[in-house]
C-alpha cells in the first residue's frame, strides 16, 4: 500500500473513473505502492501532476472488427490500441489477440509497458493493442482476413516514428506477415513499422527467442548477484509454452538446468528425467499443444488441470503464460516447496498479494517489467537495424541482448538499494523506470 495523501488522492479518483478495470487497477496499484519515497522527497512530482499524467493514458483507439468466416458468416469484434506514453519514444507495445482482450488489460498492458521500455535504456514509449478475437481453431483465410480488418484501421495510427507494434500472445509470425503486408499496402510504403517481422522482410534473428532468453539472462544475474547461484541441475518449472515459455525452455537448458515441467491450455507435462524442450518448441511451430507431447512419451506424467502444475517442488519458476497466474494459494505452495527463484516471464503473473507474500518468505523475485524486457529491447535492436537498413549477426544480437539484461538487472537493483529496500526488485523496476519518464515528461511541459 501507499501513504503519501497525493497517491492516495490520485487513486481515489482513478478508483471513481475506472473502478470497473481491475487488471488496470492493479498495475496502478502496485506501482504507486513503490512511489511514496520518491512523491515524498521531490514536491515537483505533485506540482507538475506527473502521477495524474502517468495513470491516464495519452490516447485510447477503439474500433470495429468486421471479418468473414470460411463459410461466408461476418463476425465482429473490438479492436484497442492504447498509446500510453509517448515521453521518452514513440509508442511501442504488442498486439495480442485472446478473447480475454478489453479495456482494462489493454491499459494494465500499455502502463506496464512504458516503465519496461524506460528500463531497456532504449527510446521508446510505451503502448499495447489487440483485440477479443480468439484465433484458436481458425484456418489461415480466416486469421488473414482477420489481421486485415484489424490493420484497416489500425494503419492510420502507426507509422516507424508514431508507434510501432510487435507480438504478443495470439500473434506471432503469421499475424505479423499479415498486419505488416496490409500496412505496407494500404500506406504504399516499406518501412519498419512492425517488429517480430520475418527475417526476409526486415526482421531480426534474436526477436522470435529474445523474450524467453532474456529473462533466463536475467535470473542468471539475479542469481549470481545475490546467491552465488547459477542454473546448473536446477529443477525448472514454466508455466505457458507459448513464445515466451519455449523459449524460456530452451535457454534454461542450455544454461545446465533441467525442466521438469510445463504446461498450455491442453494441460501439464512433467517428467523427473527433464521434458524434451526442442519437441515442445518443435509441437508450438505447428500450433500442437502439450497433450501431442504427452502422446509421443507416454514415460511423462500428464494431467489435464493446468494447475497441477503448483503441485511440483522447482528450484526456479518462471510463469510465462497469463496475468494473475500466481495467486495466495499458488504462492504459499511455492514457499512451502522451497522454490529459490520466481521470475515472471509474463505480464503480471503473480497479484500483488502473492508478491508480497513471495518477498517477505525470503523467494528472489524477478518482476516482469524487468525480467520480460528483453523482447522488446530485441524489438528495438530490429528498428535499429531497419532504420540502418543494415543486419547483424545472430550471436552480435544474442550479445547485445545479454549486456541490456545485464544492465537492467544492475540498474533495477541498485535502485532497490538506493529506494532502502534491497533486493525488491519489484520497487527496483518501478522507480527506475519512472525516474527516466519522469525526466523526459519534465523536460517536454505540459502536453
Ligand atoms: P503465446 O500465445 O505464444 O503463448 C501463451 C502460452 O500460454 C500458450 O502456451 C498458451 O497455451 C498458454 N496459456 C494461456 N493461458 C494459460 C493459462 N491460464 N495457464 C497456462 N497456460 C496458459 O504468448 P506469449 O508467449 O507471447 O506471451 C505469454 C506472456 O508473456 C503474456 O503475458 C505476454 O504479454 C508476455 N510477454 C510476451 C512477450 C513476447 O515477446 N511475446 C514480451 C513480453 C511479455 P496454448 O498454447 O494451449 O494456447
Amino acid at each position: 500500500m501507499f501513504n503519501s495523501p497525493y497517491l492516495k488522492r490520485v487513486y481515489q479518483d482513478l478508483l471513481t473513473k475506472s473502478g470497473h478495470e481491475p487488471e488496470f487497477l492493479q498495475a496502478v496499484n502496485e506501482f504507486l505502492a513503490s512511489m511514496d519515497l520518491l512523491v515524498d522527497s521531490d514536491p515537483e512530482i505533485e506540482r507538475l501532476g506527473i502521477i495524474e499524467r502517468l495513470v491516464e493514458p495519452e490516447r485510447m483507439i477503439i474500433f470495429r472488427v468486421p471479418w468473414l468466416d470460411d463459410q461466408g458468416k461476418i463476425h465482429v469484434n473490438r479492436g484497442f490500441r492504447v498509446q500510453y506514453n509517448s515521453a521518452i519514444g514513440p509508442y511501442k507495445g504488442g498486439i495480442r489477440f485472446d478473447r480475454s482482450v478489453n479495456q482494462s488489460i489493454m491499459k494494465f498492458l500499455a502502463f506496464e509497458q512504458t516503465f519496461k521500455n524506460a528500463l531497456t535504456g532504449l527510446p521508446m514509449g510505451g503502448a499495447k493493442g489487440g483485440a477479443d478475437f480468439d484465433p484458436v481453431g481458425k484456418s489461415d483465410n480466416e486469421i488473414m482476413r482477420f489481421c486485415q480488418s484489424f490493420m484497416a484501421e489500425l494503419y492510420r495510427h502507426l507509422g516507424e516514428n508514431t508507434d510501432v507494434p510487435a507480438g504478443d500472445f495470439g500473434v506471432g509470425a503469421r499475424e505479423i506477415g499479415f498486419m505488416f503486408g496490409y500496412y505496407k499496402k494500404l500506406k504504399n510504403e516499406f518501412t519498419g513499422v512492425f517488429t517480430g517481422k520475418g527475417l526476409s522482410y526486415g526482421g531480426s534473428l534474436v526477436r522470435p527467442q529474445a523474450t524467453g532468453f532474456g529473462v533466463c539472462y536475467f535470473a542468471l544475474e539475479m542469481l549470481k548477484d545475490l546467491r552465488n547461484e547459477d542454473f546448473t541441475n536446477k529443477k525448472i518449472i514454466i508455466t505457458g509454452s507459448g513464445n515466451v515459455g519455449s523459449f524460456c525452455a530452451v535457454k534454461a537448458k542450455a544454461l545446465g538446468g533441467k525442466v521438469i515441467a510445463m504446461n498450455d491450455i491442453s494441460g501439464m507435462v512433467y517428467d523427473e528425467k527433464g521434458l524434451d524442450v526442442d519437441l515442445v518448441v518443435e509441437l508450438k511451430a505447428k500450433h500442437l499443444n502439450l497433450d501431442a507431447y504427452a502422446k509421443m512419451h507416454p514415460q511423462v506424467k500428464f494431467s489435464h488441470n493446468l494447475k497441477d502444475i503448483w503441485d511440483i517442488p522447482g528450484d526456479l519458476v518462471f510463469p510465462c503464460a497469463t496475468q494473475n497466474e500466481i495467486g495466495m494459494e499458488e504462492a504459499k505452495k511455492l514457499v512451502d516447496n522451497k522454490t529459490l527463484l520466481v521470475c515472471e516471464g509474463a505480464n503480471m503473473p503473480t497479484t500483488n498479494e502473492a508478491t508480497q507474500y513471495l518477498l517477505e518468505h525470503g523467494v528472489l523475485f524477478a518482476p516482469g517489467k524487468a525480467a520480460n524486457a528483453g523482447g522488446v529491447a530485441t524489438s528495438g535492436l530490429e528498428m535499429s537495424q531497419n532504420a540502418m537498413r543494415f543486419s547483424w549477426t545472430f550471436a552480435e544480437v544474442d550479445q547485445r541482448l545479454k549486456d541490456i539484461m545485464k544492465n537492467i538487472y544492475q540498474n533495477v537493483y541498485q535502485t532497490s538499494l538506493k529506494m532502502g529496500q534491497p533486493g525488491n526488485l519489484v520497487v527496483g523496476a518501478n522507480v527506475a523506470g519512472f525516474l527516466k519518464v519522469y525526466e523526459a515528461m519534465k523536460a517536454q511541459g505540459v502536453i
